[in-house]
């Protein structure tokens, strides 16, 4: 794959938006511009403190005028160039994200429909570890260019208690978003880890985790919308400090977790689990394209510990799958910054062709599969097999191809050296 444009492509002369990129691309001698440079022109013409004779320049404007109001296909495709499978959980994010950003900005545009409030379209990924949850959120905050911040729901606790406010998650945001508020205000969270907090039984009476659900409770005013005081540098709210406010309903909300034991309790309801063997059932949906997750409903949410407050929060639910060796070989090699063509990058710059024999990836695959770690255990494996020779290549002399044999994997065998060809 290539980052280059096709020079026939059409694209705005100014951004270098496609003319997919964009909702229109207007003509002019030998020069297009699109919508969002329009935008951006007219922001510069209207600021009267600016309007004084002499060059402006585009990229002064207002960051919030350069949205790239991408349509869910166009979103999806975009996740495609980094994420490889989990084609629902793509599709499903493609269309809340458009929905919530519409949503956003539709104060603005439309002017009927006044008395309909569009509600929040937040997102609950469910998959297990190393499935792509994380990179999905991260990918779409880089392909839509806003703020992103990752916070990890075990470390949140309720007010008054030691551990972090819930507010942090969004003094971490308003630091991605380099203390800009209104950046800030159109970003997206996720929070990892939230089957963490769910309680621990659903009797109530015994067992209940009462600080699992005082986090949940604590998240929903924020994930719903409501001008929260956030200390901008993170930390304890305290009384001397000066608060920065933070309106949460245009933040875009992405809830992770592997939820370890749902499946079991989705089979139960969706009475699959004829035979008892809980262990079947993920082998079950393993050869479908569907994962178990995908027939999740609320009251399983609620059976496995969330209330149904945080739940009704979260309306967007994609389940991911667990990823096939196929996609495996393919994570390594495909996406745009896949982890071998890293390491090939980082070869390039010493002058040394690095290649993988495909016996060597397949052995990559195995070995990351049997650490249960989803995909990202092909990174350790990977940086395990390559300590050794990005320590020794230097010492060895005229190196220009390396090749990683099957043996380089399992039995940790030097790789296949070619010298480099004398130029003339
Ligand atoms: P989790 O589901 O636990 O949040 P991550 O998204 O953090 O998993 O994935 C860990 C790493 O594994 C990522 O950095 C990425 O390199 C790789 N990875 C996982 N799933 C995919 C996928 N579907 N496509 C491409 N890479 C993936």
């Amino acid at each position: 794959m290539s980052d280059k444009r096709d020079d026939t492509e059409l694209h705005c002369s100014f951004c270098n938006r496609t003319s997919d990129e964009v909702n229109s691309l207007i003509a002019g001698q030998d020069v297009f511009i699109c919508d969002h440079c329009i935008l951006d022109a007219q922001i510069i013409l209207d600021d009267s403190e600016k309007n004084k004779p002499g060059i402006k320049h585009a990229s002064k404007a207002k960051r919030k005028s350069t949205r790239k109001q991408l349509l869910p296909k166009q979103i999806k495709k975009k996740l495609d160039e980094y994420v490889i499978g989990q084609d629902y959980a793509k599709k499903s994010l493609a269309v809340a994200v458009y929905n919530h950003y519409k949503r956003v900005d539709a104060e603005q545009f439309v002017t009927d429909y006044k008395d309909v409030e569009i509600e929040k379209s937040n997102i609950l990924l469910l998959g297990s570890s190393g499935t792509g949850k994380t990179l999905l959120a991260r990918t779409l905050a880089r392909i839509l260019d806003v703020p992103f911040s990752i916070s990890d729901a075990t470390a949140l606790t309720e007010a008054g208690y030691v551990g972090e406010d819930v507010e942090t998650i969004l003094s971490n945001l308003l630091s991605a978003a380099e203390f800009e508020v209104a950046d800030a205000e159109r970003g997206i969270i996720f929070i990892d880890e939230v089957d963490k907090i769910a309680r621990k039984s659903h009797n109530a009476s015994i067992t209940r985790d009462v600080s699992g659900e005082g986090v949940q409770q604590a998240l929903l005013k924020v994930l719903e919308g409501t001008i929260a005081g956030v200390p901008p540098k993170g930390g304890r709210k305290h009384p001397e400090q000066s608060l920065v406010n933070i309106n949460t309903s245009g933040i875009l909300f992405i809830c992770g977790g592997a939820f370890e034991g749902l499946p079991e309790i989705i089979a139960r309801r969706l009475n699959v689990n004829h035979i008892g063997f809980t262990s079947n059932i993920e082998q079950r949906f393993a050869n479908t394209d569907t994962s178990i997750f995908q027939h999740v409903e609320p009251e399983d949410l609620v059976q496995y510990g969330l209330i149904p407050e945080l739940i009704g929060r979260l309306p967007v639910c994609a389940g991911l799958q667990s990823l096939s060796d196929d996609e495996m070989m393919k994570i390594l090699t495909e996406p745009k910054n896949a982890i071998v063509r890293q390491y090939q990058k980082l070869f390039a710059l010493d002058g040394v062709h690095l290649v993988f024999d495909n016996a060597a990836l397949k052995a990559i695959v195995k070995r990351a599969r049997a650490l249960g770690t989803g995909a990202r255990g092909l990174r350790s494996v990977l940086e395990q097999s390559m300590l050794d020779i990005m320590y020794e290549i230097h010492s060895l002399k005229d190196v220009g191809v390396c090749r990683i044999a099957e043996k380089t994997i399992t039995k940790g065998k030097p790789p296949i050296y070619k010298k480099r060809k004398a130029s003339a």
